[in-house]
């Protein structure tokens, strides 16, 4: 089956749908039971997707599962409130004191502040390893490491990692690995046929794709996914059904969503190319973003969020630019309907092992759904308020 095409289907079993088109919104706390055989059934099933108690969800809660399974080729899937929930849940599930974890120096800023507090709190220590690194990896490997956690692309830069080589050394050094697969959305790029063991994703950005809802998943391989399933309901995770029906109606528009995104994106970046206020482009399909040609070999598209550094300003150029925008709204996350713009003045605050030379600010940009000619216009008013400044 195509993609667009499992996008369509995924999670509307029967089963859960009962006859209706999309899966209906089943709330409960409390489910009971006519007879003690039926509450012990339940009791003994209480893993594998059968009704038992609000906590361990509803039929909305198991077709979400089952629609992010299918989307990303896991044989289980953890929902939690957040994607920050989903990376921290995943980590804890595989660590114990004395414990070690790898860490990519470009992760998502939440990411990191989790292991300098509370994976140091526990005795879990944290390497930073440069996204680049490849092969390399395996002199940072220890004997107590047990976590090679990747993102890819990363966070704000964009690296794209050499995920099929990292994950080899992993499992010879018996790690488990760990991606933060938000950017391809599990659609442009299959964790599991390239060596993930858990792929996490905020499902925040472009799986419920409107702005309104937080949620975040781990899918992952049989191997591993009792110990996760079992710890995140020992650390209560679970989610309210009605955001993971907006979620499952979200999914329903993905593949057409990210072809646009895509589309404009491309577009823009092109425009950008020949403007003289843009240096580095920080796209995944241009061979100016470290690990292009890793993206080139794995994923099988793109979408609309992506980085560059301009080639001149301070912070008060940056801000002339972005106070004005009309279209580009300021504001984190992104995988909205929405185009958004951030300002980035301080890349090597959140690194430790790996050095960012450019001198002038980083944008990143969040491409939305709105006309790309109004979005170029929004952009050429910036730049001009940027210039007036110098
Ligand atoms: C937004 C984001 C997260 C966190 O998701 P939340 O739902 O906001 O907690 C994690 N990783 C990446 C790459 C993200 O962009």
């Amino acid at each position: 089956m195509k993609k667009e095409t499992k996008i369509i289907n995924a999670g509307r079993q029967s089963k859960w749908t009962r006859g209706v088109v999309n899966p209906p919104v089943e709330r409960a706390s409390t489910v009971v039971f006519d007879s003690v055989k039926q509450m012990k059934h339940a009791t003994s099933n209480r893993g594998k997707q059968v009704l038992f108690y609000g906590r361990r969800g509803t039929t909305t809660a198991f077709a979400f599962a089952d629609a992010m399974n299918e989307l990303e080729g896991g044989a289980g899937c953890a929902i939690y409130p957040s994607g920050t929930a989903a990376i921290t849940n995943a980590i804890l599930a595989f660590v114990k004191t004395g414990d070690h974890i790898l860490m990519a120096d470009n992760t998502y800023e939440p990411t990191r502040d989790f292991c300098e507090n509370v994976l140091k709190r526990m005795g879990v220590e944290t390497t930073y390893y440069d996204p680049m690194i490849g092969a390399g990896i395996e002199q940072l490997i220890q004997s107590n490491t047990r976590i090679l956690f990747l993102e890819s692309p990363g966070s704000i830069t964009m690296e794209v990692q050499d995920v099929p080589t990292l994950a080899k050394i992993a499992h010879q050094h018996s790690c488990i690995v760990m991606l933060d697969n938000t950017w391809s959305a599990g659609v442009n790029f299959q964790p599991f046929d390239f060596g993930v063991d858990i792929s996490i994703q905020a499902a925040t950005k472009y799986i419920v794709g409107h702005s309104d809802v937080m949620l975040g998943t781990a899918t992952s391989t049989e191997e591993y996914w009792p110990t996760l399933r079992e710890n995140s309901y020992l650390m209560g995770q679970c989610t309210s059904p009605d955001d993971l029906y907006l979620a499952l109606r979200g999914i329903r528009t993905l593949a057409v969503r990210l072809k646009q995104h895509q589309e404009s994106t491309l577009k823009i970046v092109k425009w950008l190319q020949t403007r003289e206020e843009v240096g580095k482009i920080l796209h995944p399909a241009f061979n100016s973003c470290p690990g292009h040609e890793f993206f080139q070999r794995d994923f099988t598209g793109s979408n609309g969020l992506f980085s560059f550094v301009l080639t001149r300003g301070n912070q008060h150029s940056l801000n002339a630019l972005l106070d004005g925008m009309k279209h580009f709204k300021m504001g984190y996350s992104w995988g909205g309907f929405e185009s958004l713009i951030l300002g980035v003045t301080n890349v090597s605050r959140t690194r430790s092992v790996t050095t960012w030379d450019d001198t002038y600010p980083l944008i990143r940009l969040h491409i939305g759904l709105e006309n790309v000619d109004d979005l170029i216009e929004d952009l050429t008013h910036g730049f001009e308020r940027l210039n007036q400044t110098l």
